[in-house]
C-alpha cells in the first residue's frame, strides 16, 4: 500500500524550486568517514597563520628579550614554565578549533529516499537548506566560507579558519581564553621589565640595544593589549551565549526560543562535558556532548 507523504517542506528562502527534493541528488563522492575537516578558505589560512605568528613572536620577545637574560633565575625559570604552558595550551586550542567538525549536516541529504525514510508525522516541517541540499536540523545555519550546514552554529571565525559550533565550541572558548591569559602574563612581565630596567643599568638588562629592546617591548605590548581586550571580550561572550543557550546567530536574528530551558550548569557541561573536571580546560579532552538525535524538528 503506497502512503501518500503528508508533511511538506519550508525553506527560509521560499523559492518555489527549492520545494522539489528530486533536484537533490547526494554528492558523487562522498568523503571518507572520519577524514580530516579543513577548510580552504585563503583568508581564514592567512589569519591562522598569522595567529601563529603572534603567538611565536611573544613567546620570542618574552624569552630572549626579558627571560633568558635576567640574572633572577627563580623569577624566569616559573615565568617562563606559565608562559610557555599557556602559550602551548592556547596553540592546541587553536588547532583543535581549526581541525574539528564544527557539526557539520551530511551534504545532499534532502534526497526524496531519506526524507521518507524519516516518516514524518503528519504536520511535522522539515527545514531544507537551499543552498547545500540538506535537511537542516532545528538550531543549523549555513555558512558561507564552508558551504555546508552547521549544527549550533554560532558564527565563522577566520582567526580559527573554521566555523564555531556544537562540536568545536570548547576549542574555541578554550583557545580566547588562553590567549586572554599570555596577553595579561606577557603586560605584567612588560611592566615588570620597564620598571626593573629603569633602576638598572640599561645594558645588562637585555642583551639586545636600548632602541632595539623598546621597540621589541611596545610591539609586545601594543599586541598583547589589544589581544587582552579582544579575546577577553569574545570569552565573556562566548560564555554567556553558552550559559543562556542561545547561539550568536539566534541572538543576532533575536529568534524565538524554541528548545528547553536548561540550567546554566547544565549549558555548560553540553558543551565543555560532562561532569566537571579538569578535563573542561584541556582541549586534548574530547567533551562528550551526548548522542542527541541530529533532527530535531519542531511541530
Ligand atoms: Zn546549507
Ligand atoms: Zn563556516
Amino acid at each position: 500500500m503506497m502512503l501518500i507523504p503528508t508533511h511538506h517542506f519550508r525553506d527560509i528562502e521560499r523559492r518555489p524550486e527549492y520545494l522539489q527534493p528530486e533536484k537533490c541528488v547526494p554528492p558523487p563522492y562522498p568523503g571518507p568517514a572520519g577524514a580530516m575537516w579543513f577548510i580552504r578558505d585563503g583568508c581564514g589560512i592567512a589569519c591562522a597563520i598569522v595567529t601563529w605568528f603572534l603567538v611565536l613572536y611573544a613567546e620570542f620577545v618574552v624569552l630572549f628579550v626579558m627571560l633568558i637574560p635576567s640574572r633572577d633565575y627563580v623569577y624566569s625559570i616559573i615565568n617562563g614554565l606559565v608562559f610557555n604552558l599557556l602559550a602551548f595550551l592556547a596553540l592546541a586550542s587553536h588547532c583543535r578549533a581549526m581541525l574539528t567538525d564544527p557539526g557539520a549536516v551530511p551534504k545532499g541529504n534532502a534526497t526524496k529516499e531519506f526524507i521518507e525514510s524519516l516518516q514524518l508525522k503528519p504536520g511535522q516541517v522539515v527545514y531544507k537548506c537551499p543552498k547545500c541540499c540538506s535537511i537542516k536540523p532545528d538550531r543549523a545555519h549555513h555558512c558561507s566560507v564552508c558551504k555546508r550546514c552547521i549544527r549550533k552554529m554560532d558564527h565563522h571565525c577566520p582567526w580559527v579558519n573554521n566555523c564555531v559550533g556544537e562540536n568545536n565550541q570548547k576549542y574555541f572558548v578554550l583557545f580566547t581564553m588562553y590567549i586572554a591569559l599570555i596577553s595579561l602574563h606577557a603586560l605584567i612581565m612588560v611592566g615588570f621589565h620597564f620598571l626593573h630596567c629603569f633602576e638598572e643599568d640599561w645594558t645588562k638588562c637585555s642583551s639586545f640595544s636600548p632602541p632595539t629592546t623598546v621597540i621589541l617591548l611596545i610591539l609586545l605590548c601594543f599586541e598583547a593589549l589589544l589581544f587582552l581586550i579582544f579575546t577577553s571580550v569574545m570569552f565573556g561572550t562566548q560564555v554567556h551565549s553558552i550559559c543562556t543557550d542561545e547561539t550568536g546567530i539566534e541572538q543576532l536574528k533575536k529568534e524565538e526560543r524554541r528548545w528547553a530551558k536548561k540550567t546554566k550548569w547544565m549549558n555548560m557541561k553540553a558543551v565543555f562535558g560532562h561532569p566537571f573536571s579538569l578535563g573542561w580546560a584541556s582541549p586534548f579532552a574530547t567533551p562528550d556532548h551526548g548522542k542527541a538525535d541530529p533532527y530535531q524538528y519542531v511541530v
